[in-house]
């Protein structure tokens, strides 16, 4: 996999910016000696986006970067001066990207849409400078606002693949050939398990004009639920695929109980993914002759619209064209299919060595300091240029370009 262009996961550390602290800062001029408090806000801290980009296909771009910081707000200062925002940063992900949190595992967002950006985290809101605190029975207040801190948080980026058909069978069943023959795909082809070893994208075209996409997707083996094999890691793609084709090849023992096996395993997997519309194929149906055909047909899954078709003749691909492209179509199953609900991760999904992160999904305690539930009392001092706290009455103030401090004999008089 090491070679491949093909990134559906990646981990990364995300940093917004923290807000800038609020100015304490008393107006003085040469004809003002009494000048009020005039210290301006802290700036807010960048936010971390993510924006959907439709010709982006893979998460490669993001697999070296292994941090996004977002830039902090400045400080306010005087003059009732802004400090300036924070830069917020756009990450560029593919459509159809999920984001968990790679600690416990929780879904966080997705983006769906080319240009739909979503807010990952967000930047910390400036402090209010010391004039907002003026008030009838404080008109010298000597503290501003320490800005919020920065939401610091490691993600797993996982790229669902927006497929309208996604492929689901055993290795050889024919699917990449299916691919090749109606799209302009070029998968690998040949008679051995696992020859696709990352999802393939077609795009079929359909009566002329119109057209979709069809995913073909490494080959699912029994207990590919369970982490066996290369089938799981990949599941996830058929999770948003619109329309489900099965396919059996025509010389398989049972085609009926292949179709079940496989079933089987994708409801494992995800149990919403057995109200998608489906249709089975029963592929290299050039190995078979009207009678066997006609025999076949009898024994076949109830409840599933089916079609004989083969890649290499051609044989039934526009019926099975037609058929697709009624399910993809159908409001219906548009409106049935749209929602799905992404399961938390959890250590079934690590099939590879170099997925080195770990996480143990269930009871971590949710410790993040969001900035709704911060508390300033309690604000650790490493946080902020103010001191990471409330400044109070002990701290150094400033009159004009002076500091002083409340021990200080010449403090100039505001009374
Ligand atoms: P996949 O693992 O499902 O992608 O299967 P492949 O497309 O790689 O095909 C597996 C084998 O079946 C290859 O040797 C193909 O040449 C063969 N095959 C695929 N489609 C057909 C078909 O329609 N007719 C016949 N006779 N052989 C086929
Ligand atoms: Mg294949």
């Amino acid at each position: 996999m090491a070679d491949s262009n093909f990134i559906d996961y990646v981990k990364v550390l995300c940093r917004s910016g923290k807000g800038g602290a609020g100015s304490r800062h008393f107006h003085r001029a040469k004809y003002v000696p009494k000048g009020g408090p005039d210290g301006g806000d802290g700036g807010r801290g960048g936010h971390i986006i993510l924006r959907g980009n439709s010709h982006m296909w893979t998460l490669l771009p993001l697999r070296y970067r292994r941090h996004i910081f977002a830039g902090n707000g400045e400080s306010g200062g005087a003059g009732r001066s802004f400090g300036k925002d924070g830069e917020d940063v756009i990450v560029d992900v593919p459509c159809g990207t999920v984001v968990f949190d790679a600690e416990t595992g929780e879904f966080l967002c997705e983006v769906t849409d080319d240009g739909q950006e979503v807010k990952l985290l967000k930047g910390g809101r400036g402090g209010l400078g010391n004039w907002h605190f003026k008030s009838a029975t404080n008109r010298t207040p000597r503290y501003a606002q320490p800005g919020e801190p920065a939401i610091e948080k490691s993600v797993i980026l996982e790229l669902k693949l927006l497929a309208d058909v996604g492929l689901v069978g055993f290795p050889n069943a024919g699917k990449s050939t299916l691919l090749s023959a109606i799209s302009a795909a070029r998968p690998k082809i040949a008679d051995y398990p696992f020859t696709t070893m990352e999802p393939q994208l077609g795009i079929v075209d359909y009566r002329g004009n119109r057209s979709f996409v069809m995913a073909d997707i490494p080959g699912i083996i029994e207990g590919a639920s369970e982490g066996k094999g290369l089938g799981l890691r990949f599941l996830r793609h058929i999770e948003r695929n619109a329309v489900l084709l099965f396919m059996v090849p025509a010389d398989a023992d049972d085609i009926k109980e292949q179709y079940e096996i496989l079933s089987n395993e994708l409801e494992q997997f995800n149990p919403q993914l057995s109200d998608k519309p489906r249709v089975l194929a029963i592929s290299k149906s050039d190995m078979l002759d009207d009678e066997l055909r006609d025999e076949i047909a009898k024994t076949l899954p109830e409840g599933i619209p089916h079609v004989f078709i083969s890649a290499v003749t051609g044989f039934g691909l526009t019926e099975l064209k037609d058929m697709l492209w009624a399910e993809i179509t159908d409001e219906r199953n548009r409106i049935e299919v749209a929602p799905i609900t992404h399961r938390p991760l959890d250590g079934h999904h690590r099939v590879r060595e170099e997925d080195e992160f770990i996480f143990e999904n269930a009871g971590l305690p949710d410790d993040d300091e969001t900035p709704e539930d911060f508390d300033e009392e309690e604000w650790d001092d490493s946080l902020d240029d103010a001191g990471g706290r409330m400044l109070d009455e002990d701290d150094p103030f400033m009159y004009g370009d002076d500091v002083y401090t409340e021990d200080d004999e010449d403090i100039p008089d505001e009374k």
